[in-house]
C-alpha cells in the first residue's frame, strides 16, 4: 500500500519536474529566436544603410553598374540571398542575387521596413542623400542560420536534460535505496531486541494484538506467559554486564528451542521475556509447556569461568478468557508472575481473580507504606504484659499501626507481610524504635516507671545486620538505658543463618537486652536449640492458650512447654489471654507472665499511663 503510493508520487514528481523544465527550456529557445531575429535585422539594417551611403551618388547618376558592384559586395555574407536597390520611382537599378536561390524581390521597390516569412527575413530602408530620398535598398536574408543556431542549442540543451534527468533519476534512486535501508533498520530497531535477537516488547504487543484479534474472530485461545528470570541480579553482580548479557542470549536460544515455531517469543525488559503459545486454549497445554521451560532454565549456564544458575518465574494468563484486550492480558500475566515470585520462584503460576486482588492489594499497600513512612500515619499501642508473681505491670509490647486517611486503619497482619517482602520493613521498624524510645523517654520524664517495652523485629531486620546500629541509635538519642527495651522474634530468624544471627543478637543480650521468641509452638520449637541460642524469654503461641482450660490436651502441652522453658532457664509470657479462666489455669501451670485482651487491649501512649505506677 505505501510502496504503491510512494512509486506513484515519484511519477508524479518526476513528470511535473520533467514538464517544468521543457516548459522553461521552450521559454529559453523561443526568447533565444526572437532575439537573435531582432539582432539579425538590426545588423541587416544597418548594412543595408552602410550600403545605402555609398550607393547615393550611383542611384543620383544612374551608374547601374557600380551599384551592381557595391551590392555585389554582399556576397561575402552567405545569409544574403537576395538584394535590390531602387530609384526614387521605386524602379530597379541594380540587383545581386545568390545563384541558386528564385528571385523574390520585385521589380518595384517594396515599403519601408521588414517582414519576417517563416524562413526569411525582408528588409527595405531608403537610401537618404542631404536628408532627401534618392531611392532604397531592398535586402532579402535566409533565416536557416538562425534555425541552424536553434537546433544547436535545443539539442545541446536536451542532452543537457537528458543527463541531468538520468543523474537525478540515479541519485533519486540511491536516495530512495538509501532511504529504504534506514528504514528497515529504524523498523529492525523498533521491534528487535538487541541482546538476543528476540522482538522486542513493542513488536510482541503488535504480535498479541493480532492474536486477540484473531481470536475475536474465530473464537480460539492462546496462552500468554510472562518469564521473569530469578536471581539475574545475582549473574550481573557477579560476573559482570557482558556475561549478564550472554545468559539472557542463552535464555533466548533455549526458550526459543522450547517453543513451536507459530509461537512468539520476545524480551520484553531486562529480565523478563514474553510467549505466546498461540492456539493453546486449555490451561493443561499451556501448564505443560510452562513446567518444561522451568526444566530448562534450571540447566546450569556456562559462563565461561563459572556456571550461573538461574530459574524461571512464569505467569500464565490465558487470553482472551482472562485477558480480553492487550492491558488486561500483559497485566493479569505480570500479576500471575509476580506471585510465582512471592511463592518461592523457579515455578509458575496461572492468573486468577483472586490472585489478581491480592496483588493488587499488596501494590497498593506497597505504594501507601512509602507515604506512610513520610507523612507520619504510623504510630504504636502498647499492650500491657502482667508478672504473675507481682500482679503488676511488668512489661508492654509495642504494637505498630497504620492510619491511611481513606482507607482507616489497617492491620499489621495485613500490611508488615507486605513491608517484609518489599524491605520496606527496615525503615518501619527503625520507626518504631524511635517512637517507642521517645514514649518511653517522655512518660519517664512525667514521671511514670515505664517497664521494658518488647519491640518487634522481623528476620530481615536482622539479616541486614543494622538492627544492632539501630537500636544503639535510638537508645542514645532519647538516653535510654538498654533494658528499656526488649526486641520479640520468631524463630524463624535463625533458620539459615544460626551463626551469623547467634552472634549479632549475641551482642545485644550482651548488652543488657531481653530477647523473647514470639508465636512459640507455631514453627521448629526444638527447645534443645534454644538452650544455645541469645533468648531468655519464650511467648506461648495464642493458639495454646485459646483451648484453654477445658482442652486436656492443651492444657498438658501448655504445662509441658512452661515446664521445659524453665528447665532451659527461659521466662515464659503466654499470650492472647482472653479470659479470667485462661489467666488461672496459666499461673497455677507457673507462667511467669500473662498479656492478652483480659490483661488490657494494646492502648495509646496517652491510654497507657493509667496502668503505670510513678516514682
Ligand atoms: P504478635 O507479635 O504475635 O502480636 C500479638 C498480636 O495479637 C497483636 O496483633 C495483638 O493486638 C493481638 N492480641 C493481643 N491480645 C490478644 C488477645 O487476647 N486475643 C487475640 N485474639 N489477639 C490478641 P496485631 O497488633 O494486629 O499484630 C499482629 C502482628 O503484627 C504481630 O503479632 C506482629 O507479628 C506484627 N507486628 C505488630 N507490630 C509490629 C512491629 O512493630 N514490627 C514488626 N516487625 N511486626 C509487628
Ligand atoms: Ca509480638
Ligand atoms: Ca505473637
Amino acid at each position: 500500500m505505501i510502496d504503491i503510493r510512494r512509486r506513484n508520487y515519484l511519477w508524479l514528481n518526476l513528470v511535473s519536474t520533467g514538464s517544468a523544465l521543457l516548459i522553461a527550456l521552450l521559454l529559453l529557445l523561443g526568447y533565444h529566436w526572437f532575439s537573435q531575429r531582432d539582432d539579425l535585422r538590426n545588423n541587416l539594417t544597418m548594412q543595408a544603410n552602410l550600403l545605402g551611403a555609398n550607393l547615393t551618388a550611383a542611384i543620383v547618376f544612374e551608374d547601374d553598374r557600380t551599384a551592381a558592384d557595391i551590392i555585389g559586395t554582399l556576397n561575402s555574407s552567405p545569409i544574403i540571398l537576395e538584394a535590390a536597390v531602387y530609384r526614387l520611382d521605386g524602379s530597379l537599378l541594380a540587383s545581386f542575387q545568390r545563384p541558386r536561390a528564385p528571385p523574390k524581390l520585385a521589380d518595384r521597390g517594396s515599403p519601408y521596413g521588414h517582414v519576417f516569412s517563416s524562413n526569411e527575413l525582408l528588409l527595405s530602408v531608403p537610401v537618404q542623400m542631404d536628408g532627401q530620398i534618392v531611392g532604397s535598398i531592398a535586402l532579402r536574408a535566409w533565416l536557416d542560420d538562425l534555425y541552424r543556431d536553434l537546433r544547436r542549442i535545443f539539442g545541446s540543451m536536451l542532452v543537457i536534460l537528458a543527463v541531468s534527468a538520468a543523474f537525478g533519476t540515479y541519485a533519486s534512486r540511491q536516495m530512495r535505496l538509501k532511504m529504504a535501508a534506514t528504514e528497515y533498520e529504524i523498523e529492525r530497531m523498533a521491534l528487535y531486541d538487541r541482546v538476543t535477537g528476540l522482538s522486542n516488547r513493542h513488536a510482541f504487543e503488535l504480535g498479541l494484538t493480532q492474536t486477540l484479534q484473531r481470536h475475536g474472530r474465530d473464537g480460539g485461545g492462546s496462552a500468554l506467559l510472562f518469564i521473569d528470570v530469578d536471581d539475574f541480579k545475582k549473574v550481573n553482580d557477579l560476573f559482570g554486564h557482558q556475561v549478564g548479557d550472554a545468559v539472557l542470549k542463552t535464555v533466548g536460544e533455549r526458550l526459543g528451542k522450547a517453543l513451536r515455531g507459530a509461537d512468539i517469543l520476545a524480551r520484553i525488559g531486562g529480565d523478563e521475556f514474553a510467549v505466546i503459545l498461540t492456539n493453546t486454549s486449555t490451561p493443561n497445554d499451556a501448564a505443560y509447556v510452562a513446567d518444561n521451560l522451568v526444566r530448562i532454565a534450571a540447566e546450569p549456564f556456562d559462563t565461561g569461568s563459572a556456571l550461573a544458575h538461574i530459574g524461571f518465574s512464569i505467569g500464565i494468563c490465558m487470553i482472551p478468557k482472562d485477558g480480553a484486550n492487550i492491558e488486561n492480558a500483559l497485566r493479569n500475566a505480570d500479576l500471575a508472575m509476580y506471585h510465582a515470585k512471592k511463592s518461592g520462584k523457579n515455578t509458575r503460576q496461572f492468573f486468577s481473580e483472586s490472585i489478581g486482588e491480592t496483588t493488587r492489594r499488596g501494590l497498593d499497600i506497597e505504594a501507601g507504606l512509602r507515604l506512610a513512612l513520610t507523612n507520619e500515619q504510623l504510630y504504636v499501642v502498647y499492650q500491657p504484659q502482667r508478672a504473675v508473681r507481682s500482679g503488676r505491670i511488668e512489661g508492654l509490647e509495642a504494637l505498630v499501626r497504620w492510619r491511611h486517611p481513606e482507607w482507616g486503619i489497617i492491620a499489621p497482619a495485613e500490611f508488615i507481610p507486605v513491608a517484609e517482602e518489599t524491605s520496606l520493613i527496615q525503615d518501619i521498624g527503625r520507626k518504631v524504635l524511635n517512637y517507642v524510645c521517645r514514649d518511653i523517654a517522655e512518660l519517664r520524664d512525667s514521671g511514670y516507671l515505664v517497664p521494658p517495652v518488647a519491640v518487634n523485629v522481623s528476620a530481615l531486620q536482622v539479616t541486614q545486620g543494622k538492627i544492632g546500629d539501630d537500636i544503639r541509635a535510638a537508645l542514645e538519642e532519647y538516653r535510654l538505658k538498654p533494658d528499656s527495651i526488649k526486641i520479640e522474634l520468631t524463630e524463624s530468624v535463625f533458620i539459615g543463618h544460626l551463626e551469623s544471627h547467634t552472634r549479632i543478637l549475641q551482642d545485644l543480650r550482651s548488652a543488657g537486652i531481653d530477647i523473647a521468641i514470639d508465636d512459640f509452638g507455631t514453627g521448629y520449637s526444638s527447645l534443645a536449640y534454644l538452650h544455645h541460642l541469645p533468648v531468655s524469654i519464650l511467648k506461648i503461641d495464642m493458639r495454646f492458650i485459646r483451648d484453654l482450660p477445658d482442652d486436656a490436651e492443651a492444657l498438658a502441652l501448655v504445662k509441658g512447654l512452661i515446664a521445659m522453658g524453665h528447665a532451659v532457664d527461659l521466662l515464659l509470657i503466654a499470650e492472647g489471654v482472653e479470659s479470667a479462666a485462661q489467666a488461672e489455669c496459666l499461673e497455677q501451670a507457673g507462667c511467669d507472665f500473662l498479656q492478652g485482651y483480659h490483661v488490657g487491649l494494646p492502648l495509646l501512649k496517652q491510654e497507657i499511663v493509667k496502668l503505670l505506677q510513678t516514682d
